[in-house]
C-alpha cells in the first residue's frame, strides 16, 4: 500500500504525473480539480456552488473538498492511492491524516517550476472537451485543431484565462505553499525539479519516490 500526494502550483503538471504515476503503480487516482470540473458540469446544487469558486479561481471550502475525498478513500480499497490537487492548504493536510483512518501518507510530491513558466504553459493549454486530454497550442495559433485522441473541439479551460491564472497562483502562494515547509517537517517531501519534458520529469518523480522502473 503506498499513499502519495502531489503539491505543485497551476500548470506544474502535477495532473499529468499524478496519472503516469497512479497507472505505473496501479493505485488510485484521486484529482479534486477534475471531481470539481465533473460536478460542475452535473449543474445542481452542489454542482453549481462548485463551479463558482472554480470560474474565480478560488478554493472550494474545505468541508466540501474533505468530505469528497474521504468518499474516494473510503472507495478506494486498501491499495493506496495518488492524491492529486489534496491537500492544498494546512487545514486540508490535518483532514488527511484523519481520513486515511490508520494509512500513513507515505510521500509529498512537490513539482517546482518557475512563476515565467507557469504563465507559458497555462496560455498555452488546451483541453478537448470531450475525453479531456490536454495539449500545448503552438506559437500564435488561433484556430484549435481537433483532439487526436477522439476527435473532440480543444477549447481552453474556463479558470485558464489570465485573471483567474493570477488569482489561482495567488491562492497557491497563500494557502498551498505552506505545505512544502509542513511536510519537511514531517520528512516526507520529495522536492522535484518540474522544468523540462513529461518523461523527464517522470523520471525524477520516479527516482525521487524511490522506485526504478522508467514510466512510459
Ligand atoms: P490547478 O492546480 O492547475 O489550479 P486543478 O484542476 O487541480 O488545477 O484545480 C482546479 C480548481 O479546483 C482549483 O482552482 C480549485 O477551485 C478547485 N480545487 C481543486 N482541489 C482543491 C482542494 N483541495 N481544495 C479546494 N479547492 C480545490
Ligand atoms: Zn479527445
Amino acid at each position: 500500500m503506498y499513499n502519495i500526494a502531489f503539491v505543485g502550483a497551476p500548470g506544474s503538471g502535477k495532473g499529468t504525473q499524478a496519472a503516469a504515476i497512479a497507472r505505473k503503480l496501479n493505485i488510485l487516482h484521486i484529482a479534486t480539480g477534475d471531481l470539481f470540473r465533473q460536478a460542475a458540469g452535473r449543474g445542481d446544487e452542489l454542482g453549481n456552488k462548485v463551479r463558482s469558486y472554480l470560474e474565480k479561481g478560488e478554493l472550494v471550502p474545505d468541508d466540501i473538498t474533505i468530505g469528497l475525498v474521504k468518499g474516494q478513500l473510503a472507495a478506494s480499497g486498501s491499495k493506496g492511492a495518488v492524491l492529486d490537487g489534496f491537500p492544498r492548504n494546512i487545514r486540508q493536510a490535518e483532514a488527511l491524516d484523519e481520513a486515511l483512518d490508520g494509512q500513513v501518507l507515505d510521500r509529498v510530491v512537490y513539482i517546482r517550476v518557475s512563476e515565467v513558466e507557469l504563465t507559458r504553459r497555462l496560455s498555452r493549454r488546451r483541453v478537448c472537451r470531450e475525453c479531456q486530454a490536454t495539449y500545448m497550442a503552438g506559437e500564435g495559433e488561433t484556430a484549435a485543431p481537433l483532439c487526436r485522441r477522439c476527435g473532440g473541439r480543444l477549447e481552453r479551460r474556463a479558470d485558464d484565462g489570465p485573471e483567474t491564472v493570477r488569482k489561482r497562483y495567488a491562492v497557491y502562494m497563500a494557502e498551498t505553499t505552506p505545505l512544502i515547509g509542513y511536510y519537511a517537517a514531517r520528512g516526507k517531501l520529495a522536492e522535484v525539479d518540474g522544468q523540462g519534458s513529461i518523461d523527464e520529469v517522470n523520471g525524477r518523480i520516479m527516482a525521487a519516490l524511490g522506485r526504478q522502473e522508467t514510466l512510459t
